[in-house]
């Protein structure tokens, strides 16, 4: 699938303010749900319960005052609390003390009117069978038109050889107050909670997607090309470590960009300017200085060292692309180091003596190195070229050897013009020339980007010590695992 066609599908996609409201939406609607169904179908039951127990703990009370002689008190303040009728008999079932506060519809008071205490002699006839201390039963009382709870209980008394039997009435009504206050709360929670979600969604999907879409903006003006676009978004972690990467991103791409512009115009320019010298003196020679063999010779020179540059230029250009890409393997094997110092130094004999250079080498006991002896040779050249070209008036350079345990380091020092802070760190970028160099210096800005690529695979450490006006110390450190003393 194209790219386009892909984005144009991801486009049409839902947005992730839609995905954060859905899952809201079934959240809040899972949430109220629950809640109306534990309040509906428990709640009652659970209540119901409860109230069994309260009459059962008012029962144990109430045989608890009978004992201290203040079963009237105890039984008011029961009946009235909790809405009940409640009445003691002895075992033949004559009332020996009641208290009734559900008026003359309650069962026990109809009973005892109507049917002169069946019902309760039922029950009592019951909870013998039964063999239990209490029995608990509900009921509906038609005449009240409500569901009720019937309790009955046997006890002990001092007065009376057969057990007393306490009876108490209870409406479970309360519940159904109770339960449709909540359900009436239920309603105003639903409303709050529906509204506080739907606010929630609205701030949550905001404050998520906010950043998201910040960034998507920025990043699409990145695309067309602006590499100013400043990613900082804030919010959250993840967006803020997102904003970073592209950030990182847009610098090296802008750097990479950078660099391809200025490729081009260092190539373009490089090649230009020999190849305008050449057309310039092979049409002097032609038109003016074609009969006379010194103007012709020296013109001739001058063509061939800018094709010699053209070449150098072209040489760097494929030697620097070929290390980068990688498709060069090294060669390594071992070799003395101070043959190899000795041996890249020959070439300079001639500078030495016709130009009043000062190379020297300043040794440490020799080691043997483990790499690529032409690579080697290529980075010391540059090396040393370079301390030529810059050493300035003083033209001294010092080539040093420095044992260590862990490694041998090599260094190229020249006291020239130095390098600036500002530009110590891009002297090893590829392109990169020094401002107001001479033509006159022989270079491609390719030399230390091409002696970094060397260095780099061969996994030595590298680097460049500068002051302005001072001079330089270009270095490189072999590890001694790579090395074998004599
Ligand atoms: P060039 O072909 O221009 O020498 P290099 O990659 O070898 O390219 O060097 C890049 C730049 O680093 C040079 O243009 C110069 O400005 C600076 N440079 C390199 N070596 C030295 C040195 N020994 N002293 C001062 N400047 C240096």
């Amino acid at each position: 699938m194209k790219r386009s066609d892909k984005s144009e599908k991801q486009g049409k996609g839902r947005t992730l303010r839609y995905y954060v409201a859905w899952y809201y939406i079934v959240f809040t609607v899972l949430v109220i749900v629950l809640l109306w169904v534990f309040q509906y179908f428990f709640l009652a039951r659970y209540y119901r319960s409860a109230r069994i127990r309260a009459v059962s703990n008012v029962g144990s009370m109430l045989i608890e005052s009978y004992m201290e002689n203040d079963i009237d008190g105890g039984m008011k303040r029961a009946a009235f609390d909790n809405s009940m009728c409640i009445v003691v008999t002895d075992s033949g079932g004559a009332l020996i003390t009641g208290e009734n506060n559900l008026g003359s519809l309650s069962y026990f008071m109809r009973d005892r009117v109507d049917s002169a205490g069946y019902y309760m002699h039922q029950l009592k006839q019951e909870l013998i069978e039964s063999g239990q201390p209490e029995l608990t039963k509900i009921m509906k009382n038609h005449a009240l038109k409500s569901e009720e709870i019937i309790y009955c209980r046997s006890f002990e008394t001092s007065e009376s050889s057969e057990p007393y039997y306490l009876y108490i009435e209870a409406s479970v009504e309360p519940v159904d107050s109770t339960v449709s206050i909540i359900r009436e709360q239920l309603v105003y929670i639903t409303i709050i909670i529906a509204e506080m979600a739907f606010i929630l969604t609205l701030f949550i999907s905001k404050r998520l997607s906010d950043p998201i879409v910040n960034l998507t903006k920025k990043a699409k003006k990145f695309a067309e090309g602006d590499f100013t676009v400043d990613f900082e978004e804030h919010g959250y972690t993840e967006i803020t470590a997102l904003s970073e990467v592209l950030d990182k991103a847009e610098d090296e791409i802008g750097k990479v960009n950078k660099l391809r512009q200025d490729l081009i115009a260092n190539i373009s320019h490089d090649l230009r300017t020999p190849l305008t010298m050449v057309k310039a003196y092979a049409e002097m020679i032609r038109d003016l200085s074609g009969d006379d063999p010194v103007k012709r010779a020296e013109h001739l020179g001058i063509i061939i060292d800018e094709a010699d540059r053209l070449s150098n230029l072209v040489n760097n250009i494929l030697e620097l692309s070929k290390l980068e890409s990688g498709t060069i393997e090294l060669s390594c094997s071992e070799f003395s180091l101070h043959d190899k110092i000795h041996d890249v130094l020959t070439r300079y004999t001639l500078l030495i003596e016709e130009q009043g250079y000062d190379i020297a080498f300043e040794p440490d006991e020799d080691r043997k190195v483990y790499a690529d002896p032409d690579k080697l040779d290529q980075v010391l050249y540059n090396f040393i070229n370079n301390a030529i070209n810059y050493s300035g008036e003083k033209k001294i350079i010092r080539i040093r050897q420095i044992n260590s345990e862990s490694c041998t380091r090599i260094e190229v020092e020249d006291n020239g013009k130095g390098i600036s802070k500002e530009l110590l760190p891009k002297v090893f970028d590829r392109y990169y020339r020094g401002e107001k160099i001479k033509r006159d210096i022989v270079g491609t800005g390719l030399g230390l980007s091409i002696c970094k690529e060397i260095l780099k695979r061969h996994n030595f450490a590298f680097g460049v010590l500068s002051e302005e006006g001072k001079g330089s110390t270009f270095w490189f450190e072999i590890p001694t695992d790579r090395e074998k003393k004599d």
